[in-house]
């Protein structure tokens, strides 16, 4: 039987069953220790240090023992205690992107995805780079800089090559004002060398999701085609960090096995790449199973009502202080107004999750790969957002600026990026609402910005913040970072 080891690189050790299986039999017998449940959340609150704040964290353990509690008043402190941590490290931003198909082509056999082998009727499609030229412009138009890029695995269809070509595209465009700034990358596990070129080609995060850490599920859900791999799959991000990628996302698919062994297992996940490699995940996402083509979601029996799935995302936040969260437009509007306090660092708009579907007039429904709960434009987000008192960030900075892996991290830590963070979301919202917005929103926007721009504790960078945010607003000149 294999060994729990958070330090080893073969999966059955660093997402270990039996350690699994054992964490949660200790949650459940600790969910009424009060005392321990105290001392947990004390170990977790954000702590004052001549450097900054700074925030320990949490074991898988004593995270699972917080998700199991259900003492009213003490998950009423959890959920103080996550949006405490939210506010600590990410102020009242949340970073927006949108995700781009590029193709839909796929080998696998995953059974909760319409893009599966065996769906025949649902309409392939893979973009030429005139497509996705268009597409790019298409999502400048809207204000957006940063994306998120997803595609099927096909070694005929999507080779390397095309991904690497798409990228190339991406960054190369810049219509009126507008620029991508920032690819991310969601594709299949991929070798070393593979990770090699796509480092090469500047993308931001790497974002594999797990789907499930348990195994046996796992096969039965990856039937075929070469996602079957459990092995290979969980020890991408790995592979990912050695071919010299930064920053890597986790997720998985919530819905599809039990939500506590899949909490455990993402924690154990983002401790292994801490304990191998010095650096935990850039970000986490929290996707859950949503109707889609072929794909019913009641027939996976393990869903997750919206407080459960709340709490989730309260422990994980209080868990990993310092790793970005990330939400889509599978969840509406009202849910994605909840957690946004809870821990939800970054959230998509306007997504359009079919390949070509940000050139159509009306959302294709024909390839689509999950429906989106959330339909609303970019500026409607927006200006949700801003009613609400967050400050929609389009921030890529540190990517940018080379502030990447244990370099971000560090800075993270000690509090410091936000002397970077704060002035950067204003300065590219200014340029969002110049450039993009409704009048409604730029009134608001202007209004906040002016708000906000007096928090700025250090007197210099608020200084130049509010040159920079004249200079956007006077004149063409766009990009100022901190
Ligand atoms: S989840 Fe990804 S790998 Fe699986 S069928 Fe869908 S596109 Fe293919
Ligand atoms: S400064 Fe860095 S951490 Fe802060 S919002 Fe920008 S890219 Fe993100």
């Amino acid at each position: 039987m294999a060994i729990y080891n958070p330090k080893s690189l073969k999966a059955e050790e660093f997402i270990n069953d039996a350690e699994i299986l054992d964490t949660i039999a200790y949650a459940e017998a600790n969910k009424n220790n009060a005392e321990l449940i105290d001392s947990i959340l004390d170990k977790a609150r954000p702590k004052k240090t001549p450097e900054g704040i700074t925030c320990s964290g949490l074991s898988h353990r004593e995270a699972a023992v917080l998700l199991a509690c259900e003492i009213p008043e003490k998950v009423h402190a959890m959920r103080a205690l996550a949006e405490e941590i939210k506010l600590s490290f990410y102020g009242n931003r949340i970073v927006m992107f949108a995700p781009l198909y590029l193709s839909n082509y796929c080998v696998n056999g995953c059974v909760y995805c319409p893009y599966h082998l065996k769906n025949k009727h649902i309409a392939r499609k893979k973009l030429t780079q005139e497509e996705v030229r268009n597409e790019v412009i298409a999502l400048q138009d809207m204000g957006h800089k940063r994306l998120a890029i997803e595609s099927g695995e096909d070694p005929v269809n999507n080779p390397i090559e095309y991904i690497l070509e798409c990228i190339k595209t991406i960054y190369s465009i810049n219509h009126k004002n507008g620029a991508i700034r920032r690819v991310n990358v969601n594709i299949a596990a991929t070798t070393v060398e593979n990770y090699k070129k796509l480092k090469e080609a500047g993308i931001g995060t790497y974002i594999l999701f797990q789907e499930t850490y348990h195994k046996e599920s796992y096969l039965e859900l990856h039937p075929t085609g070469p996602k079957h791999d459990y092995d290979y799959h969980t020890e991408a991000m790995d592979r990912a960090m050695e071919g010299g990628i930064d920053d890597v996302g986790l997720g998985v698919l919530f819905g599809l096995e039990k939500y506590k062994y899949e909490f455990i297992g993402l924690l154990m996940h983002a401790e292994h790449l801490e304990a191998v490699h010095g650096v935990g995940p850039h970000t986490i996402s929290v996707p859950r199973v949503k109707r889609a083509d072929d794909i019913d979601p009641d027939v996976f029996d393990n869903s997750i009502p919206d407080e459960m799935f709340e709490k989730i995302i309260a422990c994980i936040r209080i868990a990993v202080p310092y790793t970005g969260m990330i939400i889509s437009t599978r969840e509406s509007e009202e849910l994605r107004g909840k957690v946004l306090n809870l821990g939800i660092s970054q959230i998509s708009g306007a997504s359009r999750t079919s390949v070509g579907g940000y050139t159509e007039e009306e959302r294709p429904h024909d390839s689509e790969q999950f429906d989106v709960s959330d339909q609303r434009t970019l500026d409607e987000v927006v200006n949700w957002l801003i009613d609400k008192g967050h400050i929609p960030s389009f921030c890529t900075a540190c990517y940018r600026e080379g502030r990447t892996g244990d370099r971000f991290m560090s800075l993270c830590k000690t509090g410091a990026i936000q002397n970077c963070c704060h002035p950067n979301a204003l300065m590219t919202l200014t340029e969002y609402l110049v450039d993009y917005a409704s009048d409604d929103t730029k009134q608001k926007g202007f209004a906040l910005i002016e708000k906000e721009l007096e928090k700025i504790p250090n007197e210099k960078a608020r200084r130049i913040a509010k040159e920079n945010v004249e200079a956007i607003k006077a004149s063409d000149r766009r990009d100022f970072r901190f």
